[in-house]
């Protein structure tokens, strides 16, 4: 059997809901690009910040920790990553999702949005 590798969709398991039971959590794995919305919901920007300089806030948000890049132009910011390549709101033990009733829209629509929509990398571990 092919072995999962995160960073070859084509080595990925067709998606059910039954694979996140007890998974991983490679799909935290991965860059996670963010909205302004998702930093309202988020509580990371203020509706003041959110219709004020971008570049500010994410200039912010970047000291703080949250984001690791802002794309000017595009309004897209990617959320930080720890070392190991675990978003910075999983729980390193649990292997869930810190902020999951938070989460961004990105997280909610995976795996029907994303590198290879309708497949995801569970087992990987
Ligand atoms: S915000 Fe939550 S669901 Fe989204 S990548 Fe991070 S840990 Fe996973």
């Amino acid at each position: 059997m092919q072995k999962i590798d995160i960073y070859r969709p084509s080595t990925w398991k067709e998606y059910q809901n039954t694979l996140c039971n007890g998974c991983w959590g490679g799909c935290c794995t991965m860059p996670v690009e963010i909205k302004i919305s998702d930093l309202l919901s988020l509580g990371l920007a203020t509706e003041a910040e959110a219709v004020g300089s971008i570049s500010k806030l994410a200039k912010r948000l970047f000291k703080e920790g949250f984001i690791q890049s802002y794309q000017k132009g595009t309004e897209f910011f990617i959320l930080a990553q720890k070392e190991n390549q675990d978003c910075r709101f999983l729980n390193s033990t649990t292997r869930l999702c810190t902020v999951y009733e938070q989460r961004p829209d990105t997280c909610r629509q995976f795996p029907s949005i994303g590198p290879r929509p309708g497949f995801c990398p569970a087992g990987i571990k």
